[in-house]
């Protein structure tokens, strides 16, 4: 019997005049993540994605699993396709459920109709449909309200479909269909939820990392680029830009008051990352900064960091317990790396006593200490580049 897998819309649906730009997103992502997979007929109707594998050998779970990262994508159906007849819907589905309704012990049929020329109403559908399975599994009783099982079936325009129980989708809208951001990127396990959450709106996420060698080292670094590989499961490939940061660090610990150490360096990153943004096409940045967590995260603190910024600063976080960015850190699976024990230029020459309340005005006399324009160019010169792809 034909499987096939179904992917409702979400937001999408509700678009309007703009739907079909962000379909075509979508099914453009939807193809470049099942590649690996072998040859798939991928179809789209009615606010919904038919994806049908056309080899015996596809894993279809693991399709399944993929596609459940998908951006755009609120429900997944693993469904059978019958014809469009009650013959083939009473017949064919049983064999098809047969497993789930066995181990069930209470069940409901649910029936939708688009095609309306389909002579039976979808109540008509649920009584028969359920009628057929008290008939074949005497064990099951009804239960409306609480059912272990949900027998749904579809008649659509194509075919009828029917499945039991679906699967959460991703949500969101799809990689794409909101401009591309930069991501500063670093080991923790705010950032990498800030990047999934802004490619959850729809951005293209490229991702830049500061380091300071040789206090950092190269495993620090690749710790942080496995990080963006886990990512590119939700967002797509990445362009990873790697920045070196020791002679401004060193400079900053050697120049400019011990206090002001973190908000000097914060305000240059962000300097050589909208240089970054602009030389590559990104619009904004974005950071897993959350209101309060240390001290250069106070409103004060990023008062004087955005005061250094020209693009947007998105901080998707910001509203954020730790405790709720772990939850989404372990559920796109980035926790374990984040706290795997390897040292990040910001921890290097940290002051004991920063600066929770500092003024702009004392911020930007410390930073004129020093003459930075060379270093800053330095630094986005001698930046790497390094695509990191989705498999
Ligand atoms: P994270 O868990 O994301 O590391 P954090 O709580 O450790 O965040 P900070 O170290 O103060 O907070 O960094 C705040 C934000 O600054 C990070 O979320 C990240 O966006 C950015 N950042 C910090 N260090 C780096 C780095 N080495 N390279 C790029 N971005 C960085
Ligand atoms: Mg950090």
């Amino acid at each position: 019997m034909k499987e096939i897998i179904l992917c409702k819309y979400g937001e999408i649906a509700l678009k309007g005049l703009n739907k079909s730009t962000f379909e075509s997103m979508m099914m453009k992502s939807i193809r470049r993540r099942l590649k690996k997979f072998g040859e798939m007929k991928i179809t789209k109707a009615q606010s919904t994605v038919y994806i049908e594998p056309l080899s015996e050998d596809i894993d279809v779970d693991e399709v399944v699993e993929r596609l459940s990262k998908i951006f755009g994508i609120i429900k997944l159906c693993r469904s059978c396709v019958l014809e469009k007849s009650m013959d083939a819907i009473l017949g064919d589905s049983i064999g098809y459920l047969r497993e789930q309704l066995e181990s069930a012990r209470t069940f409901k049929v649910d029936a939708k109709r688009s095609d309306k020329k389909f002579p039976y109403k979808s109540p008509e559908i649920c009584i028969e449909l359920g009628g057929k399975i008290l008939q074949e599994f005497p064990h099951l009783k009804v239960d409306v309200h609480d059912p272990d099982v949900t027998v749904m079936v579809e008649v659509r325009e194509s075919n009828a479909y029917v499945y039991a129980g679906k699967l959460d989708g991703a949500g969101g809208i799809p990689v794409g269909s909101s401009g591309k951001a930069l991501l500063l990127l670093s080991g923790g396990i705010d950032s990498p939820v800030a990047g999934y959450m802004m490619a959850k709106r729809g951005a293209v996420i490229d991702a830049v990392h500061f380091e300071a060698p040789p206090y950092t080292s190269d495993r620090a670094r690749m710790k942080v680029e496995q990080l963006a590989k886990i990512i590119t499961d939700y967002c797509g490939d990445i362009a990873f830009y790697c920045v070196p940061f020791t002679e401004i660090q060193e400079t900053l610990r050697d120049k400019c008051p011990e206090e002001y150490f973190t908000i000097l360096m914060r305000r240059l990153m962000m300097e050589i990352a909208q240089r970054l943004a602009e030389k590559n096409g990104a619009q904004a940045l974005v950071t897993g900064e959350s209101l309060g967590q240390v001290a250069s995260q106070t409103m004060y603190a990023m008062v004087c960091t955005d005061a250094a910024c020209r693009l947007p600063v998105f901080r998707p976080c910001i509203g954020l317990d730790k405790t709720e960015i772990i939850e989404t850190a372990r559920k796109i699976d980035t926790f374990e790396t984040s706290i795997l024990p390897y040292e990040d230029c910001c921890t290097v020459f940290t002051p004991k006593h920063p600066k929770t309340r500092p003024s702009l005005e004392a911020v930007q006399k410390a930073q004129a200490l020093c003459d930075w324009e060379g270093m800053i160019q330095q630094a986005v010169e001698n930046t790497t580049v390094k695509m990191i792809r989705l498999d």
